[in-house]
């Protein structure tokens, strides 16, 4: 996609180069990526120039982020089985290298032969005044079939202002955005209020049992009575121009703040195991078949969180014309507005956020056909909205296949926790939106699948969902899927606007007054 042109023009050369940076405009600039880039650049510029007046100009923050991520797309870490040491030891030299406090901690491998596993973790210490801010994202991928991409998804090709590869979004990009911005942060040489730590994490493509939330079990130390958290799993929608009948629709931040919680079954049968030319009552798979058909049958009720409502206000002016009253007014549309209900609940996505669901993905049982197996099983990935419980589901999930022969067994669950959003760190992400583009809308909100942020909730953080980068919907095709790339634009523009939260936050708590005696 060509969304993104090059707009810095700036040779990336090694990090530190003195090198200012220049805006160039190249060509058509469509969208609000390169606006915001551009407000952001010359936002940047400015304070460059203020700084280095009568000096060496100083580099752009953002500077070699795109080959420090290309880099790391090359250093392999497809989880199953991971292999993130690798990655976790060429991104604790970059660091390091900038004088940062680094560990690399190695975590378990599923198999012993499997490659080394690790963390990393570094810190900018602060004056101490206030609790650190974590800055989380994970060092595994996804695996990719080079045969279904255009490019080879583990080359690392910077072409055309875009680096190309698996884990360019998910999330090795976002890796580099927290190192090129904690190694800005060192280079001012002037501390903050609190402590930036750094956390890379294996394993979280599986569920981050042995990634996230073996650091968080092991190495509590590590976080530092944090109080804040940024990882993946929101950026910023830019800015849609007004097409024929639809209203031109401002640039949306979206913050995530709780994610679905996943209840994730095993569901059993046994029977007598035999022929299949004399076929038995009390065969194991026609038992599981039963038993998964009432489970497809369920119907859950309709619960809208105010987290979701408010996501769906924002999204109503951008809406189909017939959608716009019922998502402005989610909730009573929803109950009320049988049309609107159908047209709803028939988009996968959206029907996901507003009730528990249920995919019933893996089925085992037997190997040839005139055999009939003595056991039949199946995999359910459940997904329970905020506030459920993964056992009392179970319960009901008994009841309805109402046949005690069936085994019901929990793989994966953790309940699912929200973060608060009236906090300094939510305040600081607005201005900084708003300073962008004053029409710039901040919508906290749910996503159905969920990230690491958890572990960490689970500790008292604050955790959101958030990195500030300019994502359409062509951009999010790859994650996960073929063809994965980010723009350089982007990655320098989420460098600065990482740097401008940080500071933002910086400025709010120095304003707290001092408490008198
Ligand atoms: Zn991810």
């Amino acid at each position: 996609m060509s969304a993104n042109p090059k707009v810095f023009s700036a040779p990336h050369g090694p990090r530190g180069a003195q090198r200012a940076p220049q805006l160039t405009i190249g060509g058509i600039c469509p969208g609000g990526v390169t606006r915001a880039v551009i407000r952001l650049a010359t936002l940047l510029l400015g304070l460059v120039a203020g700084a280095a007046a009568g000096s060496d100009p100083a580099p752009s923050p953002g500077a070699g982020t795109a080959e420090l991520l290309a880099e790391l797309i090359r250093i392999p870490s497809v989880n199953p089985p991971g292999g993130e040491g690798a990655v976790a030891e060429r991104i604790a030299a970059e660091l390091a290298g900038a004088g940062l406090e680094t560990r690399v901690i190695p975590t378990p491998r599923l198999e012993s032969g499997d490659p080394a596993r690790a963390a990393v973790w570094a810190r900018l210490p602060g004056r101490g005044e206030e609790r650190p801010l974590i800055l989380l994202s994970h060092l595994d991928v996804v695996p990719a079939d080079p045969a279904a991409w255009r490019r080879p998804p583990f080359a690392g090709a910077i072409e055309d202002g875009t680096v190309h590869g698996r884990g360019a979004l998910d999330a090795k990009g976002v890796t580099a955005v927290h190192v090129s911005t904690l190694i800005a942060l060192a280079e001012r040489g002037r501390p903050l209020g609190r402590d930036i730590l750094f956390l890379g994490t294996p394993d979280e493509e599986t569920g981050g049992s042995l990634g996230a939330n073996y650091i968080v079990q092991n190495h509590p130390e590590l976080l530092g009575d944090a109080e804040f958290l940024l990882t993946e799993g929101g950026s910023i929608r830019p800015r849609r121009e007004a097409i024929e009948g639809s209203q031109s629709v401002p640039p949306m931040w979206g913050v995530t703040v709780t994610e679905k919680g996943p209840c994730w079954l095993e569901l059993k049968t046994r029977g007598t195991a035999g022929h299949g030319s004399a076929p038995r009552n009390d065969a194991a798979v026609p038992r599981l078949i039963a038993a998964l058909d009432r489970v497809r049958r369920i119907e859950f009720p309709i619960r809208v969180l105010d987290e979701v409502a408010s996501m769906f206000r924002a999204l109503a002016p951008d809406a189909p014309r017939e959608d716009r009253v019922g998502f402005a007014s989610l909730a009573s549309s929803l109950e009320n507005d049988s049309s609107f209900r159908r047209r709803f609940l028939a988009n996968p996505g959206y029907r996901a956020l507003v009730r528990n669901t249920i995919s019933i993905t893996v089925l085992d049982a037997g190997s040839s056909t005139n055999v009939v197996p003595g056991e039949a099983r199946a995999r359910l990935d459940v997904r329970l909205l905020p506030g459920e419980d993964c056992e009392n589901f179970v319960a009901s999930v008994k009841d309805v296949i109402a046949d005690p022969g069936v085994e019901v067994e929990t793989l994966l669950s953790f309940p699912s926790r929200s973060s608060p959003s009236d906090t300094a760190l939510f305040e600081a992400i607005e201005a900084v939106a708003h300073r962008t583009n004053p029409e710039a809308v901040v919508i906290p909100r749910m996503i159905g699948g969920f990230t690491d942020a958890h572990w960490f909730r689970e500790r008292e953080i604050v955790a959101y969902g958030f990195v500030p980068r300019w994502l359409g919907r062509a951009d999010t095709g790859g994650v996960h899927g073929v063809d994965e790339k980010v723009s350089i634009a982007n990655l320098e523009a989420g460098v600065i606007t990482l740097l401008a939260i940080i500071d933002e936050l910086e400025n709010s708590a120095s304003e707290v007054p001092e408490p008198t005696e």
